[in-house]
């Protein structure tokens, strides 16, 4: 079903990443920057991530010799150096997701290049290393952002969702290594609840979030794909549902024949593999639509069929 399987490492049938993105707060205050400091009680929710889930985290990679990878925004790894530091004194991958979670697709170009660069260099102060990948705030991925990503010598991207596997985004700076994922393995939908985030779920059991979680594991283990729960130290890292993770990993590493790699690591043997030429990725040029004129918003753009066409 997959066509294209990466030859993963040592035989392994498909690869795997958990990557926690720690927003903490910065949702708060990019959501409320007049009211944030008043809200305690989603602030406590957010925290939690930092001080709590993350050292439960880590408790349970270092359980089973696993090193997986952590998307903090940049603000974020200046509030809480502590949480960040102890990632990556365990070899976990520490990658930046914006400074205080803003959304690129709703900036000007310059807007973008400042915050872009200002999340890299802030998360690089906290780890000592230059950013390895980049995951956009929301998925919010823009039409510059792979371009951009290229000029400050990001080498994967993981906002998108386009394929099982890895591919390459087209820009004219060159080609942008994408690690996908999907919203089905993210888990606000199952998870998040919050009127003041706007973001109001009816919550789901571990149980019933992990049995669509497994199912995707299955399915990727079974044709070769690539495994990204994208998920949240203050939603997954709560007691229940991490008690059930921590027993599901130990499932997995049951199973067999899965590769459990930091993110920067998976980018790391795609690359290899397109060097030797063991492996070819399938190449996407960005869907361009040309920019409605202004007062033609409702309108469609049609793009002529020479831009969609692949
Ligand atoms: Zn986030």
């Amino acid at each position: 079903m997959i066509r294209n399987p990466v030859p993963w490492p040592n035989g392994a049938k498909c690869a795997a990443c958990f990557t926690l993105d720690m927003d903490a707060e910065s949702l708060l205050h990019l959501a409320h920057p007049q009211q944030a400091h008043s809200m305690v009680s989603a602030a406590s929710m957010l925290r939690y991530g930092p001080d709590v889930a993350v050292p439960r985290i880590l408790d349970t990679y270092r359980h089973y010799g696993i090193r997986q990878t952590f998307f903090v925004p940049g603000w974020c790894a200046e509030r809480y150096p502590y949480a960040v530091e102890a990632m990556v004194r365990e070899g976990h991958e520490v990658s930046a997701h914006g400074y205080m979670h803003e959304h690129p697709n709703e900036q000007s170009d310059a807007d973008e290049r400042h915050w872009l660069l200002r999340s890299l260099s802030a998360v690089q102060s906290v780890t000592g290393a230059p950013s390895a990948g980049w995951r956009a705030p929301l998925y919010r991925f823009s039409h510059r952002s792979a371009e951009l990503l290229l000029e400050a010598g990001v080498t994967y991207d993981a906002s998108l969702m386009g394929d099982d596997i890895p591919y390459l985004i087209e820009t004219p700076r060159g080609t942008l290594l994408e690690l996908p994922s999907h919203w089905g393995m993210d888990d606000w939908p199952p998870f998040m609840h919050s009127s003041e985030l706007e973001f109001e779920m009816p919550i789901q059991s571990a149980a019933r979030a992990w049995e669509a979680w497994w199912e995707e594991f299955e399915a990727m283990w079974e044709f070769g794909g690539l495994w990204v729960p994208v998920w949240h130290p203050f939603l997954s890292g709560r007691l229940a549902r991490w008690r059930h993770t921590h027993r599901m990993i130990g499932k997995m590493l049951d199973k067999g024949q899965v590769w459990f790699a930091p993110m920067r690591d998976i980018a790391a043997h795609v690359c290899a593999c397109m060097g030797n030429g063991t492996w070819a990725p399938r190449t996407e040029q960005p869907l361009t639509l040309p920019r409605a004129a202004p007062g033609t918003e409702t309108a469609f753009a049609v793009p002529p069929a020479e831009e969609t066409r692949r």
